[in-house]
């Protein structure tokens, strides 16, 4: 695998508006690149005035845009799709060096944004709407329409993936698209959005807005803004889902996650080594779906060492990423040291491991870390540390390991490894989660299968991705028709 390349300079990172980057006017905010703690990117983040005017010209664009047949939107999304294709390895450099992921899972999540790119090529073909006559010489039809401007808010961890999510499905509806990304990662955003110019976007269509909590306000208290779209902590998920609620909007908020997967005396050593190991340590541990905490069920000693020692090589920079700050590289080593005063034993200790890499001196390392007879009430159990640390919670059997499960406020996703099918069948019924693995670490469905949490890690209805999704961003106008008099009237005619 390559090394990422660093910019030779720090790249300014603007806004956005009505297909021009302009400079934005207020607070000036660094990016730093987690793989060397340096300053490679810089925003200034977007003033009310300028959130203001961009939403007016995203509407006024959006008038003509939604009026544009659908088979023509499509068109400048299949488009995007070559251009992301052809330029997917600058894109996934740009992921990698704002994120901290390793170049394979920067370039992973740019193919899962264009699998969901492609489940929106495909609503022309799938979303015919339906019409029928209900009466005599009355026909009632359905008309898919888009809602104006609607707004997606974006975490660091994902991105480009996460935003991919939205933009492809929000836009080929015929919206117009305003995009706050993470003021930690912005970078991104400037070739996404590029993309779509050189696609053939008519401009307004995608704004793009930088900042953090005052530029998301203004953005969901703006009159335009017709719905919310969230990704990232659960605690700003039920802000940003309460704040768009109270003006009456619609908003669809994922939040975090404390993901559970139960392992049973039976499951193949190999397979559970590698998927729980991959699933705890990839992306360094920042992603919504990563194994947690490992509810060992009975003698499982065979599959956790398989697990401590994939976790073992997977060593840090060339094939573990860095974390996002130092702040959270901090935090984790706090963590790691209190879940030890809480009980817990430290089978792997990653704290000092360092990059392989020289270049990537100065960066946030933290090796794979596996705690092991952590109390299911510990800190470690319950809180989303969102880094490379497996919490092994020992339980006697099934049922207390989905008593575990089911009292963790969080709900996306939990995983199961066995050869037992009635076991596994247990997990899948009984598990408060909205996507639920067997034999699978990390289970993020496949489009057109949709992603989405329960409880805490979601606030609002529907999925994200998917055929659940086209609902959240348009409405469903129902027409009634009559074209003549008839003898026989009713009701309705
Ligand atoms: P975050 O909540 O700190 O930030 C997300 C976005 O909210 C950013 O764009 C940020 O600028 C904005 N924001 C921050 N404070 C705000 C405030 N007070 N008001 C309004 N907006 C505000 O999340 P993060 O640290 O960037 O991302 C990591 C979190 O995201 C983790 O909890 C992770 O589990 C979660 N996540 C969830 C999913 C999912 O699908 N459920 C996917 C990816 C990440």
């Amino acid at each position: 695998m390559n090394n990422i390349e660093f910019p030779k300079e720090i790249i300014h990172c603007q806004n956005m508006i009505g297909g021009n980057w302009k400079t934005g006017s207020g607070e000036k905010i660094e990016v730093y690149s987690p793989y060397n703690g340096k300053v490679v990117g810089e925003i200034n983040s977007a003033t009310a005035k300028e959130v203001n005017d961009a939403i007016e010209l995203a509407n006024e664009a959006s008038k003509k845009w939604a009026h544009t047949p659908l088979k023509e939107r499509t068109q400048v999304m299949f488009n995007f799709r070559q251009i992301l294709m052809r330029d997917i390895d600058k894109i996934s450099n740009m992921v990698s060096l704002e994120s901290g992921k390793t170049l394979g899972e920067a370039k992973a999540g740019v193919l899962k944004g264009i699998e969901v790119l492609e489940f929106a090529l495909s609503v022309q073909n799938l979303d015919q709407g339906g019409k029928m006559e209900v009466s005599r010489g009355v026909y009632c039809e359905y008309r898919r329409e888009a809602l104006g401007v609607v707004a997606s808010i974006t975490p660091f961890n994902f991105p480009a993936m996460v935003p991919m999510w939205t933009i492809p499905i929000a836009i080929v509806l015929g919206n117009s698209y305003v995009w706050k990304p993470s003021e930690k990662t912005p970078l991104t955003s400037t070739l996404i959005a590029d993309s779509l110019k050189e696609a053939g976007l008519p401009d307004g269509v995608m704004t793009v807005l930088n900042g953090s909590a005052e530029v998301v306000n203004a953005i969901i208290d703006h009159k335009h803004v017709k719905a919310v779209g969230f990704v990232g902590s659960s605690k700003i998920a039920k802000l940003v889902y309460q704040r768009a609620s109270n003006h009456g909007k619609r908003a669809l908020c994922l939040g975090g996650a404390k993901n559970h997967i139960v392992l049973l005396p039976d499951a193949t050593p190999e397979m559970a080594g590698v998927g729980i190991a991959d699933s705890f340590t990839g992306c360094a541990g920042q992603r919504c779906m990563a194994a947690s905490v490992l509810l060992a069920v009975g003698d499982t000693s065979k599959q956790i060492e398989a697990i401590k020692q994939r976790a073992i090589e997977t060593t840090c920079g060339d094939k573990m990423g860095a974390l996002i700050t130092k702040e959270q590289y901090d935090f984790l080593n706090g963590a790691i040291d209190e879940a030890v005063k809480e009980g817990a034993t430290l089978l792997l200790d990653g704290r000092g491991q360092k990059a392989t890499e020289k270049e990537y001196e100065g960066g946030y390392w933290l090796g794979a870390t596996i705690l092991d007879n952590v109390n299911p009430n510990a800190t470690a159990s319950k809180k989303e540390l969102f880094g490379p640390i497996l919490s092994i919670v020992r339980v006697k059997n099934i049922s207390e390991a989905m008593e575990v499960e089911n009292a963790n406020e969080y709900g996306n996703a939990c995983s199961v490894f066995t050869n037992n099918g009635a076991m596994a069948e247990i997990v899948a019924t009984k598990a408060k989660a909205g996507m639920v693995g067997i034999n699978i670490g990390v289970p993020v469905p496949r489009e057109p299968f949709s992603f989405g949490g329960i409880n805490e890690s979601k606030f609002g209805f529907g999925d994200i991705t998917g055929a659940n999704s086209l609902n959240f961003w348009s409405d469903i106008k129902k027409v009634t028709t009559k074209w003549t008099m008839q003898n026989d009237h009713n009701w309705m005619s």
